[in-house]
This record gives structure tokens, C-alpha cells and sequence, in this order.
């Protein structure tokens, strides 16, 4: 496995102000922890003002969507040459903009594909609604956002997949490790058989609920690479003590 990554999603929380606050409290203990990569994604308006203010750390910026197109009568969009101003990575398919925003895994290949072309690092997310996981349809769920997410690029470097259950998100009741894992080692195996065997070295994260109380559970499985940390990460101790676990477990 390379290193870890952690990325923070702090999806519409803080205007510009208050982005500058959360920075300042955390970036000091987040630039002390070594060997893992650590992401910030915060809303668009302050990409600019957290990028300026991470410049010369090692601690990388994402946004939290974008358009697949590069410019032109798209009103209220973002698009991947925009964000490459600002940032490196960019999360894509998140359930939330799945289930609230009409995103499907056809619109998410096209934005993984534009994102890829514009040097950015996409970190696509997949993960089944309870109904799907009782109804034991969750793999074949996965399988498909997975290779349907994918289906416009011919290699995934610089992909990474995030493994986040819809309903573990926002929750406070996690995947239990186990089944976090199972996932995570068939997303690597899926990958594997459709890009080939160095595919399987992509990272897929784990996200749904994650703390600094439980990243250790997750961060010890197999398959398992980093995470994607959304209300924990607005909490500075809690995100800068769950990193510097993180880093610890390799
Ligand atoms: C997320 O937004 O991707 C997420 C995993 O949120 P939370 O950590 O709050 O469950």
C-alpha cells in the first residue's frame, strides 16, 4: 500500500471566515503528521482563501464537485480547469449529490474523465443504501457504480474510490470494519480484472461515520487505504487526532 489518505470533506459548511478559522486550528497539527496524505475539500467560495493560506505544506486541497465540461453556457457551474487553479483532487459521485442532485454513474464517468484530463485526482465515490445492502444487492450496486463510474477512462491513475455506505454517512453508525473490508477488497479485485493487476494498488477509502475513535478499526484492514471523513473533519482536534492515528497504523 502507498501511504494512507485522509481527506476531509466539509461539504456546505463555512463561509470564507470561518474556512480561515478551521484552517488555522488545524493546519498546524495536520502539517506535524507525517506519512499520509491529507486532503481538504471545502465549499467552492473558499478554495481560494484555503489554498493561499496551505501554500508550502504538504496537506493537498479538493473540491467537492464539478462539471465535466471546460467552459461555456453551463450557469451555476464549475469546471475541471477552474478547480486546477486551486486544487488537486476533486470528489465525485458523493451520495449526496447522488440522491439529492439526480448525479448518476453516467454523469459521474463524464466528470471522471474531464477531471483526469485536467490533471486533477478524482476520488469517486460508490456505496449502496440500506435497502439495496438487506436486500443483498449491495455488491452488484457497487459493481456497477464502480465500473459504470469508470467507463470513460482506460487507465486510473491518480483515481481513488471511496467506499462510503449512504447509510453510514452522517449517521454516527459506521460499516463495521468487516464489512467495510469485504467491499473495499472487491472494489480492488473489480478494478483488477478491468484495468488489470497494478489496478489493484489504487486507493479505495472507507467514509460513513468515521472518528478519531474508530479510523484504527478501519485503517487495519487489508484493503482499506484512507478515508473520506466528513463531520469529524469539521472538528480540528478530532480530525488532526484521527489523522495522526491514521498515519500511526501503517
Ligand atoms: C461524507 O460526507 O463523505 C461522510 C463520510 O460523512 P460523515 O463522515 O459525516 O459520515
Amino acid at each position: 500500500m502507498t501511504q494512507p489518505l485522509i481527506v476531509a470533506n466539509w461539504k456546505m459548511n463555512g463561509t470564507v471566515a470561518e474556512a480561515r478559522q478551521l484552517v488555522a486550528a488545524m493546519k498546524p497539527g495536520l502539517a506535524g503528521v507525517k506519512g499520509v496524505g491529507k486532503v481538504l475539500c471545502p465549499p467552492f467560495t473558499a478554495l481560494a482563501t484555503v489554498s493561499e493560506m496551505l501554500e508550502g505544506t504538504d496537506i493537498g486541497i479538493g473540491a467537492q464537485d464539478m462539471y465535466h465540461e471546460d467552459s461555456g453556457a453551463f450557469t451555476g457551474q464549475v469546471s475541471p480547469g477552474m478547480l486546477a487553479e486551486f486544487c488537486s483532487y476533486v470528489i465525485l459521485g458523493h451520495s449526496e449529490r447522488r440522491s439529492l442532485f439526480g448525479e448518476t454513474s453516467q454523469s459521474v464517468a463524464w466528470k471522471v474523465a474531464a477531471a483526469k484530463a485536467a490533471g486533477l485526482s478524482p476520488i469517486m465515490c460508490v456505496g449502496e443504501t440500506i435497502s439495496e445492502r438487506e436486500t443483498g444487492r449491495a455488491e452488484a450496486v457497487v459493481d456497477g457504480q464502480v465500473l459504470t463510474g469508470l467507463v470513460g477512462v482506460s487507465n486510473i491513475d491518480g483515481v481513488s474510490i471511496a467506499y462510503e455506505p449512504v447509510w453510514a454517512i452522517g449517521s454516527g453508525a459506521a460499516a463495521s470494519p468487516d464489512d467495510a473490508q469485504a467491499m473495499a477488497s472487491r472494489i480492488h479485485q473489480v478494478l483488477s480484472d478491468r484495468f488489470g493487476p497494478p489496478a489493484a494498488e489504487t486507493p479505495v477509502l472507507y467514509g460513513g461515520s468515521v472518528t478519531d475513535e474508530n479510523i484504527l478499526d478501519f485503517m487495519g484492514q487489508l484493503d482499506i487505504d484512507g478515508a473520506l471523513v466528513g463531520g469529524a473533519s469539521l472538528k480540528p482536534d478530532v480530525f488532526v487526532a484521527l489523522t495522526r492515528a491514521a498515519a500511526a497504523s501503517v
